[in-house]
Parts: C-alpha cells; sequence; structure tokens
C-alpha cells in the first residue's frame, strides 16, 4: 500500500511546482482516459483512475498539497488499512464531460482517530550509480531527513501540560457526511474533517519545538549497500527508516530506487550483457588470438579463422552477477564487425590487389594498369 504508492506528482506526469490549471488538466485528461465508464471491467483502468482522482484530490486543494510535499504520502496516512477518501472538488472536472460523481463514501478506515498503533509511512529517496557498480555491488552513503518523535511533546505536537482535544466538528471521527447533489441524484458522501486533517484531535496550543507536527526532522547520512546484480528501476528496502509509527506502531521503511548511468560499451538485459567489437579483415580471415573487452577486464578469444562480420560470440559466465547470487552470473554477447578499411596508402592498395588478383586465380605480377592494358589487348 504505502510501499507501493506512487508520487503524486509522478501520478499526474507534473513537475512539482506544476500550477492548479497544468494539474487539473493533467487529470482532467488521465480521467478521460481511465474512467470505468470509458472502459467497463477493466480492472487496470480502474487503478489507474483511482490513482489519478486521488493524487488529484490531494493536488488540487493547496492545504492538502503543501501537507503532501511536506510530509510526502504520510500526510494523508490514516491506519494500516491504507484507506483513503476522495474527497477532492471534482465536480467542475466532472462536469466537464458529463460524469457523475463517482466517488461513494465508505472507504475510510475505521481506524482514524483514537489510540491504535500505526507504523510510520515509508520514505523514498534515489540514489545514481554507475553500469559497473550495479554489476558487482557498492556502498553508498545517502543524506536523509530523518523524523524522530518529539521528546518534548512525545509526539502528541500539543505544548507540555496541555493536550489534543477531540475535535468539535466531526467528534473525533476524523470525518464528515455530507450530501451532495451529482446527476445520479443525491448521493451521501463522506469526507476528510477539515478542521483535525483526520486526525478526530485539534492541537491548541501546539508545541513550539515541533510546530505542532509530532516529529522533530534531522539530516543523517547512512549507507546504502547495494548488491550485485542490481537492474534499474529496482529499489532497496532499508527497514526502520521510514516515519516513526504512532502510539507504539513500527517505524516505516526506506526505499532506496536505484538509477544506473548508461555505460559507453555494454548495455543489458536482465544478467546478460551485449557489446559490439570492430575486428580487422585480416583478422576474420585468419582467426587467431583477439583481445575481448568484458566487464572484468581484457580477456583473450581465440577467433575462428574465417569469421563472417556481424558473427555472434558467447562468453559464458562474464555477464552480471544473479541478484543474491552472486556466484551465478550471465553471459555476454558479443558481436564482432568487420572492419573495411578506407584511408589506404598506395602501396596497400598494390598489397590489396595483388591480393584480389591471387583470389581471382591469376598471377600477382603487375600492377592494375598493366592488368588492364592485357586485357584489352587480346
Ligand atoms: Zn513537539
Ligand atoms: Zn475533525
Amino acid at each position: 500500500m504505502a510501499d507501493s504508492k506512487r508520487d503524486y506528482y509522478e501520478v499526474l506526469g507534473v513537475s512539482k511546482t506544476a500550477t492548479e490549471d497544468e494539474i487539473k488538466k493533467a487529470y482532467r485528461t488521465l480521467a478521460k482516459k481511465y474512467h470505468p465508464d470509458v472502459n467497463p471491467g477493466d480492472k487496470t483502468a480502474e487503478a489507474k483512475f483511482k490513482e489519478a482522482s486521488e493524487a488529484y484530490s490531494v493536488l488540487s486543494d493547496a492545504d492538502k498539497r503543501a501537507q503532501y510535499d511536506r510530509f510526502g504520502h504520510a500526510a494523508f496516512e490514516q491506519g494500516g488499512g491504507g484507506g483513503y477518501d476522495f474527497t477532492g472538488d471534482f465536480s467542475d472536472i466532472f462536469d466537464m464531460f458529463g460524469f457523475g460523481d463517482m466517488f461513494g463514501g465508505g472507504r475510510r478506515s475505521q481506524s482514524r482517530g483514537g489510540n491504535v498503533p500505526r507504523n510510520g509511512a515509508s520514505v523514498r529517496a534515489t540514489i545514481r550509480i554507475t553500469f559497473q557498480e550495479a554489476v558487482f555491488g557498492c556502498e553508498k552513503e545517502l543524506e536523509l531527513n530523518f523524523k524522530d518523535t518529539c521528546k518534548t511533546c512525545n509526539g502528541s505536537g500539543a505544548k507540555p501540560g496541555t493536550s489534543a482535544e477531540t475535535c468539535s466538528k466531526c467528534k473525533g471521527s476524523g470525518s464528515i457526511i455530507f450530501t451532495q447533489q451529482t446527476i445520479l441524484g443525491v448521493i451521501q458522501n463522506q469526507k476528510t474533517c477539515p478542521d483535525c486533517k483526520g486526525t478526530g484531535k485539534v492541537i491548541r496550543d501546539k508545541c513550539k519545538d515541533c510546530y505542532g507536527t509530532g516529529y522533530i526532522a534531522t539530516r543523517k547520512t547512512i549507507k546504502v549497500v547495494i548488491p550485485a546484480g542490481i537492474d534499474e528501476g529496482q529499489s532497496i528496502r532499508m527497514r526502520d527508516l521510514g516515519e516513526p509509527g504512532v502510539n507504539g506502531g513500527e517505524r516505516g521503511s526506506l526505499l532506496v530506487d536505484v538509477q544506473i548511468s548508461r555505460d559507453p560499451i555494454f548495455q543489458r538485459d536482465n544478467f546478460d550483457l551485449y557489446s559490439t567489437m570492430p575486428i580487422s579483415y585480416a583478422q576474420a580471415a585468419l582467426g587467431g588470438d583477439i583481445r575481448i573487452h568484458t566487464i572484468d577486464g581484457d580477456v583473450l578469444y581465440d577467433l575462428k579463422p574465417g569469421t563472417q562480420t556481424d558473427t555472434k560470440v558467447r562468453l559464458r559466465g562474464k555477464g552480471v552477477p544473479y541478484l543474491h547470487r552472486e556466484n551465478q552470473r550471465g553471459d555476454h554477447y558479443v558481436t564482432l564487425i568487420v572492419q573495411v578499411p578506407t584511408k589506404l596508402t598506395s602501396e596497400q592498395k598494390e598489397l590489396l590487389r595483388a591480393f584480389d588478383d591471387s583470389l581471382n586465380g591469376k598471377k600477382p605480377d603487375g600492377d592494375g594498369e598493366k592488368k588492364k592494358n592485357r586485357f584489352f589487348g587480346k
């Protein structure tokens, strides 16, 4: 749930600095594409529609957006159920293309408010490594904002000596019921209480150390061990480095997304490597030892005489180590390209003509000019 949740800006395909208009436009496009009415029975479309709607409900609301920018998904995480209510102002969007309100109530998890232990949210970070580092593994340092429960208020966010009061608007439930006129009729709907933002509690006197958030963030440097064989798009989960839990809940995880730089020589497909290598015409014809550049350094390869261009050579076990099984590795496929020489000296041209003549069964007895004369002389 929280772990697999995509960044809201990414979901809508807008930048972090996108204007309200850009956000609305992006959502409208996605909503039109994935709306359940347009894709009946398509679960993927439905999921995408929900994801986009959720992102929009947060980013279209200046308050929620500010909270999200500050705390990420944790700002809206309520309980382990992952319940979420879509309560943004969708009316103007859907009116625009004739869809009714899609968002019935009842999505909310019931564990809102109270003293239920809640696990902390996951935090995401990105690390960029080189191609070689991905193949052989490495250790990297990562700086991150590490949130700890504020000691002054013990995480309550309330000034010491005071405590959070039950929200009068929602009576502590964290949500309010409202009715809405839609093209489908009047729908009773539930939405996050605007006064307490769904926590069910209101802090009158905020703790001055944490400004009422209940957390203190410190800059922390951590070591990330990246295993050999990791591939683009994979991430590393580090337990207990996410946000702190509430009421004795567990700390969330840190998810480190790994981005891998391209390599000028090697391409990768899962655990196999691919490269191309030029060989000379003479090498191709005569065969013999050639040096091939592999991820482990150069190796000698016994080339067969008469090798054609585009021949693929397989170097077993010279690929990428399998993730968490480092003694097993993929293969390296090298495509040999026979080079046709350019910029020949006149001497080299002579030699090539003589060679060509010899292939055609003629005696290497003179230059091309003589040969031509003789031919036309007869
Ligand atoms: Zn505090
Ligand atoms: Zn409330």
